[in-house]
């Protein structure tokens, strides 16, 4: 190992932003020790509990990190949550270097009056039900006959294709069982999507409306249309998608789904429960009330909600897409650096500025000099014992894993455990 060679890398989360970035700083360093915490039992942060259970083929990035944590070439430390179990600087103390991959989720909710009744949702909870998220694990709201949906972007498109499909297509898919079936049971018949933009600045990839037409028994409509500039040939694109949609005609349908192209929300009628939604402005030939048992809001993100950086209060987590460099020998990346837009290839390139930053950093760090973090590092056998007791490693996940895949139903890939401590009973038999 030479003198430049970090000896302690510390990454805080497992979603893909923390694992590309592993893998960027591995590549350079092949003698460096890499330790992934994440706060849950399980890795892969939004991969595994915010992508739809219908895109399985999204998830199958996280086999190359499989691969990654089972060559040894990074440590997963799960179960261990900065700012509770440990503090940021007791880690920093012994790491070289720390990377700040966290993320940030938390949905943008509605404003408008009514927006506090009864049935208004936003579209993180049914994502959550969905994915059997476990710390806290909270079940599928009653949705009823009647939805608004407020947004077109792609959560948005993840929320009409929950809301249409049937249980036979999630054959393959990792869905909770009970939340889809609480669903299920009662399932919306009339869908009307509210975008305050026109089709040609919908946030919707162009795959994900093709998607909605492969559904079979539902009726797509599409109100306000209006033409998108010749040189606007994304938008042209999104039209013709939509047009797509709403030109196969449909007997008998199961469900009738509605977009309504330049329409906002202005009011939510009802007195304990929604009972209507108002649009500001209805465009010419459309209803201003639209009856409704559930508003859902799929509207973007919070990016000043604070999420799970109670850890570092004293650093400054504004969005942003320059240096990741936080402090010394800290940094960020993902979400937690950009502000929680884009996809996961996305965290990929950021994840590559970032380790590329970190080793010419590292690299022009005078050793000698006062600010090399080189001096301290004892790294992750340098915690507290207890503390690596209570983590999940890599092999624990395994037993998790292996008992979700045992678990799964037929024609389910797996089913998810609900509860953290069951997981951690799982992981660690030897405890239970
Ligand atoms: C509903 C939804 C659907 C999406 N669908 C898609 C899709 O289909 N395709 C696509 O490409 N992208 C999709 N995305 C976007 C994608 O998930 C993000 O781009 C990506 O997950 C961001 O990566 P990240 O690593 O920055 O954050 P995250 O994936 O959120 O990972 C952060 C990790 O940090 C951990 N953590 C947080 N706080 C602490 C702490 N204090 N201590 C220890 N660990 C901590 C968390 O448990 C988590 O594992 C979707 C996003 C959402 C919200």
């Amino acid at each position: 190992m030479n003198a430049q060679t970090p000896r302690h890398i510390a990454i805080i989360g497992s979603g893909p932003a923390g694992c590309f970035t592993a893998q960027a700083l591995r590549r350079h360093w092949k003698d460096a020790e890499i330790t992934i915490f994440d706060r849950l039992a399980a890795p892969y942060g939004l991969i595994r509990y915010g992508v739809a259970a219908d895109h399985q083929h999204t998830k199958a990035v996280t086999r190359q990190f499989d691969r990654n944590f089972s060559s040894g070439d990074f440590r997963f430390a799960g179960n261990v949550e900065v700012g509770t179990d440990i503090d940021l600087a007791s880690i920093r103390a012994e790491f070289d270097i720390v990377v700040l991959a966290t993320g940030r989720w938390r949905d943008r909710t509605l404003t408008v009056p009514g927006a506090h009744l009864d049935g208004v949702l936003v579209s993180g909870d049914i994502v959550n039900a969905l994915n059997t998220v476990p710390r806290p694990n909270i079940p599928m709201p009653a949705i009823g006959q009647k939805v608004v949906v407020v947004g077109a972007g792609n959560v948005a498109l993840d929320m009409v294709r929950f809301l249409i499909k049937t249980a036979a297509d999630y054959a393959d898919s990792d869905v909770s069982p009970e939340a889809l079936d609480s669903y299920l049971d009662s399932p919306a018949t009339h869908v009307t999507v509210l975008s305050r933009s026109p089709i040609a600045s919908a946030k919707a990839d162009v795959a994900m409306i093709r998607e909605l037409g492969k559904i079979p028994g539902v009726r797509i409509t599409v109100a306000n249309s209006s033409p998108a500039t010749e040189d606007n040939t994304l938008g042209r694109k999104r039209e013709a998608a939509f047009a797509d949609l709403t030109s196969h005609e449909v007997e008998d349908a199961r469900a009738h789904v509605h977009f309504v192209f330049g329409a906002t929300p202005s009011r939510i009628g009802g007195t304990q429960h929604v009972e209507t939604v108002h649009l500001s402005a209805a465009p010419a030939g459309e209803a201003s009330v639209i009856p409704a048992n559930t508003v859902i809001s799929a509207i973007g993100f919070d990016v000043n909600a604070p999420g799970h950086w109670h850890y570092a209060e004293e650093y400054d987590f504004a969005p942003s897409d320059d240096l990741g460099r936080v402090g010394p020998g800290l940094y960020r990346s993902g979400w937690l650096k950009r502000g929680p837009v884009g996809a996961i290839p996305a965290n990929r390139s950021d994840a590559h500025q970032v380790a590329k930053e970190i080793i010419a950093d590292f690299e022009s760090t005078d050793v000698d000099s006062a600010d090399s973090p080189l001096k301290s590092a004892g790294g992750y056998e340098a915690l507290p014992q207890t503390l690596r007791d209570q983590a999940v490693s890599f092999a624990d996940w395994g037993r998790i894993d292996a008992a979700e895949l045992a678990n799964a139903d037929e024609s389910r890939i797996r089913r998810k455990f609900h509860d953290h401590e069951d997981m951690l009973a799982a992981a660690h038999p030897q405890n239970a």
